[in-house]
């Protein structure tokens, strides 16, 4: 089997403290102080429609969510075993963000319904931070 290297992200101006914020285990985005809203990815402007103010800033997310959509990857390839799911999550704060959903050996749909609970995993990669997403079990009674 041929090793084939990972693609990784690399940081531009607009998205470093997205990647600085990553290696100390923080999510974060950027809200609009015109209208409170997140929003992802990182831009100079608020990407709502109507609004497209440039007062904004970055937060610190909570890391929490829901899933709002996603598919699972059976068809791997070297880089990216399969399977795998490949999601979008809502964030709490405003914004959506593309991510993989870890913690499942075999994910099956019944493991991913839509706007189940979910929950930011920091983890390295060759030495590049990633945030993915792990599904917050239901809390009984
Ligand atoms: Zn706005």
């Amino acid at each position: 089997m041929v090793a084939v290297p990972r693609p990784l992200p690399e940081a531009t101006t607009e998205t470093q403290e997205f990647w600085d914020g990553l290696k100390r285990q923080e999510l974060r985005i950027q809200r609009c102080r015109t209208c409170g809203r997140g929003y992802f990815y990182p831009r100079p402007f608020c990407p709502r429609p109507g609004c497209h103010s440039r007062d904004v800033e970055w937060i610190t997310a909570s890391g929490r969510g829901r899933l709002h959509s996603y598919v699972i990857v059976h068809r791997g390839h070297p880089a990216f075993p399969a399977p795998y799911v490949l999601a979008v999550v809502e964030l709490d704060e405003g914004g959506r963000m593309f991510t993989n959903i870890t913690g499942l050996d075999v994910p099956t749909p019944e493991q991913l319904p839509i706007d189940a609970e979910v929950e930011v995993v920091f983890v390295e990669v060759e030495g590049v931070a990633l945030a993915h997403f792990r599904l917050v079990e239901a809390r009984s009674g």
